[in-house]
C-alpha cells in the first residue's frame, strides 16, 4: 500500500505546496482523502481503472477547492464520495454552475454517501468521529489490506482523534501551528499536540501535513519541525507535496 501526499498546505497554496489531499493506493482501491488543490495531481499516480473513493473531512475551502478539477478525471469504475451527514446538499451547491461542472454531469458516475458517526463497511472498514473544529469535521480510520490509516485533519486537541488513531499503522494529522503556538479561538494543532495524540494512541507512525501557509512560509520551517521532534517521535514524517510512504 502506498500513501502519497498530494497537497500538504493548510489554508492556501504557496510555493511550499498545494492545499490538502492525500492518495492511498491499496490492493483493490484508490482512495483520496480531501480535495484541496492537491487532488489535481492524483492522475499522475493512478490509472483510474479501479474503484475510487473520496473522503471529505469538512467543507472549509482548503479541503474542497480542488473539486472543480474532477471533470478532467476518467474514473472507469466511478467515484464514491463519503462525508458527514449533509454532504450531498453542500457539495451539490459548491460543485455547481456557474462555478464549475456539476457532479451529475461529470464524465463518470459519482455517488455521495453520508456517514453517521461510527463504523461502516463500504466495503472496507471505515470509522468516523467528529473532531474539534469551528466547522463540523470528521476524522476517519480506514482499515485496508490489514493496515490502519487514520486521517484526522483540522482539529484541536481531541479525544476522538486518539480513539481513531488507536494502534494505527499511520496517523496523518495536521500541523497548522508552529511549535509552542496556540490558537484557542480557532483550534489547530502544533507539533507537540500532534505527537501527544500519536503517543496516547500508540500510533506506529505519525505524518504531519496541513502546515499553515501563513506560519510555515518555507520548507525549511517544516524541516525544523522534523529536526526538533524526530527524537521525541521516531516514526515522525514531516510531509511535503508528492512524498510517498510505502506501507
Ligand atoms: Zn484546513
Ligand atoms: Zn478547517
Amino acid at each position: 500500500m502506498k500513501v502519497t501526499f498530494l497537497g500538504t498546505n493548510g489554508w492556501y497554496d504557496t510555493w511550499t505546496g498545494n492545499t490538502c489531499s492525500v492518495l492511498i493506493q491499496a490492493k483493490e482501491y484508490d482512495i483520496i482523502l480531501d480535495a484541496g488543490n492537491g487532488i489535481a495531481k492524483a492522475d499522475h499516480y493512478i490509472t483510474q481503472d479501479r474503484p475510487a473513493f473520496l473522503f471529505i473531512s469538512h467543507f472549509h475551502i482548503d479541503h474542497i477547492v480542488g473539486l472543480h478539477t474532477l471533470v478532467k478525471f476518467r474514473f472507469q469504475k466511478g467515484l464514491k464520495i463519503f462525508g458527514q451527514v449533509g454532504t450531498a446538499a453542500i457539495l451539490n451547491t459548491f460543485v455547481a454552475e456557474p462555478f464549475t461542472v456539476p457532479l451529475t454531469r461529470l464524465p463518470y458516475p459519482v455517488s455521495i454517501m453520508e456517514l453517521e458517526e461510527g463504523e461502516h463497511a463500504i466495503p472496507f472498514t471505515v470509522e468516523c468521529l467528529p473532531l474539534v473544529h469551528p466547522a463540523p469535521c470528521y476524522g476517519y480510520r480506514l482499515t485496508l489490506d490489514g493496515r490502519v490509516v487514520t486521517y484526522c485533519i483540522d482539529t484541536g486537541i481531541c479525544d476522538n482523534a486518539v480513539t481513531l488513531a488507536r494502534d494505527a499503522d499511520l496517523l496523518i494529522t495536521e500541523c497548522g501551528l508552529k511549535p509552542g503556538q496556540e490558537s484557542p479561538g480557532w483550534p489547530h494543532l502544533n507539533p507537540e499536540n500532534a505527537i501527544d495524540i500519536a503517543q496516547k494512541a500508540h500510533a506506529k507512525r505519525l505524518a504531519l501535513m496541513h502546515f499553515g501557509a501563513e506560519v510555515y512560509r518555507t520548507l525549511d520551517d517544516r524541516c525544523a519541525v522534523q529536526k526538533q521532534f524526530e527524537k521525541a517521535y521516531p516514526g515522525l514524517v514531516v510531509a511535503t507535496d508528492d512524498l510517498t510512504i510505502d506501507m
